[in-house]
Formats: C-alpha cells, structure tokens, sequence
C-alpha cells in the first residue's frame, strides 16, 4: 500500500518480511545518493550512502541538523564493517559477538572511505548493525553502509512510527517505508571503545549494566547524567537540546510519594494561573492527579515498556495543545538510565529533585 504526504511518498511493507519491489525501490535511491526513512528495531532512521559526503549533507539539511553532529554508520554484516571502521579494538569484538544486531553503536576509528561529512571530521566513527528486517534488507540492497540518524526535524521527539516522520519531514524527503511501530522506542546505545574504560556517551537500549557484566568497568560521560556537556563533548550531540515537545517539560525526580506531591503542587499552581496543564505519569500514578490531560508512559515495573512507548506520549501533548508538561521520573536502572537521559534532555535544565 502506498499514499503521498506531499511531496513524500509513504510506502507500506511487511516489517517481518518486506516486500522485495519497495526494497529495491529504496535502495535504488540511497544509491542515487538520495535519502529514505525506514524503520530499525529502536527509532525510524534518515538514511543516505555514508560513502557519499553530498548524499549525507541531504540528512543534515532535511533534519535542520547542525553539521557539527556526527551521524552513526549502520552495517548489514560484519562484512561491510571493513568498509566503515580502520581498526577494531578487542572490547568491541566481545560486544559485537553479544549484542550484534542490536542496539548498540560502537565508536571505533574510522576508515577512509566513510565521507568526513558523516563524523563531521572527527577521525572516529560510530557504528552499528541493526536488528530489523526492513533495515537489513535495506542496507543489504543498497550495497553501502548507511549514515543513518533519527528520522526527525533536529531537536524532537525521535520518530517510532512512520506518522512522526510525516509530522516531521513531509515534503522534505522522498521516501519512507513504513513497517508501524519499531520496537525498543529509544536509540541505540553509543559506546566509546577507543579509549580504556570504554565510555558511554549515550545510554540505550543495551543496558549499562549488560555492557558492565560483558567487558568489565564503563566509565559514565558526566553528561549523560545531566552535567552541562560544555562547548567541546565527546559526543558532539549532547550540547544540543533534544527530545522537546512544543510546550515546556518540567522533570520532577525522586521517591514516589514526593514526587506526586511536588507534581500535585505545581499542577495547582498552574491551573491556578489559566495555564493547560499535561501530566506524564508511570500507571501506577493515573489516579493520584487532576488535570486537563494525563497521559501514561507505562508501568514503572516494566522500564522496557516505558522506553518503547515514551517518544510517541512526548509528541501526543503537542496535539492536546498543553501549555506546560509535568513529568515524573523513574528509576535510574537498567532501561531506566535511557528513559531519565532522554527526560532530562527534553527538559532543558527545568528538572526538580524532591
Ligand atoms: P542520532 O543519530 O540522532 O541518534 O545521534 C547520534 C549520536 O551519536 C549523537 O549523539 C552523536 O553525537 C553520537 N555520535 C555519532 N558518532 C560519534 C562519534 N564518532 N564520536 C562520538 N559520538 C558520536
Ligand atoms: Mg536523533
């Protein structure tokens, strides 16, 4: 099934078995040096040759993305990594051995033939191979590693349905194969391993302590625990603001009670002031608050569930029209360390520890 959003052709596939027609269709436009939307197991990607540094300055200027944020290479195979990657060091052999496909990114240094616009210059480049058929078939088709980044204008919400791509990027881009909603809901994981400690620089769907128990000791960049990342990170994308939906997020963290007192208060406060207040909660909260628009993230007993569904709640109060959005947090273990990055960021600073 196909339909037109604009400018931008929606084409539907099977997310287990895709139809060979779309796939060669898409990939005969990576090859031409276009971009295409597909879907991976974690968010929807903007895809373009990574070999092919004009097909890369597509993305950028699709997503509004600033060109000093380098993007991640996606591989079909082991294969294809000689063609990203000059080295790689032995702690990324074990990780790649446990949790290729998946989702974690490696950044290794970086092969010559990978176009300098995909790592904005830097001399490493992250890497990953994702666990989706519609993404593999892709890649595979297309014969060239993929620069592929969140299908999303920069600064958004990351898309986990073809429908946020539409939001975001109609008539912006050709193509979007459309395979519903991918399943982890938060990016990949991206972990330094030319440095020892390997350092993580973004919490995902490969959890700390997985990474912990396969290779030992992981340093924590400072900021992917809310530390001010300063004017040169190690990865270029954590000094820019991220996640946001339209109205202003208040994160509130820290023990249950609290935190739904303190959320209570502000929620008063703000409907006292004429202000359309949105609540989102864990499941287990739904009835402790008075609102105009409560939406849930999921069950706290389940951190998995939470990830995959808390993109789509972010951009769901832009369409409630909230003029200011209270958050609860949750605990920062397993997926929860990713779900609290991701909070964080779409706050911007505005976070309330009770
Ligand atoms: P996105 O593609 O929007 O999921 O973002 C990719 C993330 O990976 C950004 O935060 C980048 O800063 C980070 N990243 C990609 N390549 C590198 C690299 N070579 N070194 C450090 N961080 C990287
Ligand atoms: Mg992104």
């Amino acid at each position: 099934m196909e339909r037109k959003v604009a400018g931008t052709r929606v084409l539907q596939v099977d997310s287990a078995e895709p139809d060979p027609a779309a796939i060669s269709e898409a990939a005969a436009l990576l090859r031409a040096g276009d971009v295409v939307a597909f879907p991976t197991e974690t968010v929807y990607g903007l895809g373009a040759s990574a070999l092919d540094g004009q097909a890369v300055r597509r993305i950028y200027a699709a997503k509004g993305r600033p060109s000093d944020n380098p993007l991640i290479v996606h591989v079909a195979d082991r294969a294809q990594l000689a063609d990203v990657v000059a080295s790689v060091p032995p702690a990324a052999e074990r990780l790649m051995d446990l949790y290729w496909p998946g989702p974690l990114t490696l950044v290794m240094p970086k092969g010559p033939k990978v176009a300098p616009e995909v790592t904005c210059g830097l001399d490493t480049v992250g890497v990953r191979m994702p666990d989706h058929p519609v993404a593999q078939a892709l890649i595979r088709a297309a014969g060239v590693p993929i620069a592929a980044p969140s299908a999303n204008r920069s600064g958004r919400p990351s898309p986990t349905t073809a429908e946020h791509v539409v939001e975001d990027l109609a008539d912006r881009i050709p193509l979007v194969l459309d395979a519903g909603e991918t399943g982890v809901g938060v990016e990949s994981t991206v972990l330094d391993v030319t440095v020892d400690p390997p350092v993580l620089l973004r919490p995902g769907g490969v959890t700390l302590e997985e990474l912990e128990a396969a290779i030992g000791h992981v340093e924590v960049a400072p900021a992917v625990l809310g530390a001010d990342p300063g004017e040169r990170p190690r990865s270029p994308g954590m000094k820019y603001k991220h996640y946001a939906p339209r109205a202003p997020l208040i994160l509130v963290d820290g023990p249950v009670i609290q935190m739904q007192n303190k959320i209570r208060d502000l929620a008063m406060e703000y409907l006292e002031e004429g202000k359309r207040v949105g609540i989102l909660c864990s499941a287990e909260s739904r009835g402790v608050y008075v609102a105009p628009v409560i939406l849930e993230y999921g069950s706290r007993a389940d951190l998995s569930g939470v990830a995959s569904d808390l993109f789509a709640a972010l951009r769901a109060f832009d369409r409630h029209g909230v003029d200011v959005i209270l958050a609860e947090g949750v605990p920062e273990t397993g997926m929860g360390l990713a779900i609290m990055n991701r909070l964080r960021r779409a706050a911007g600073g505005r976070v309330i520890r009770v």
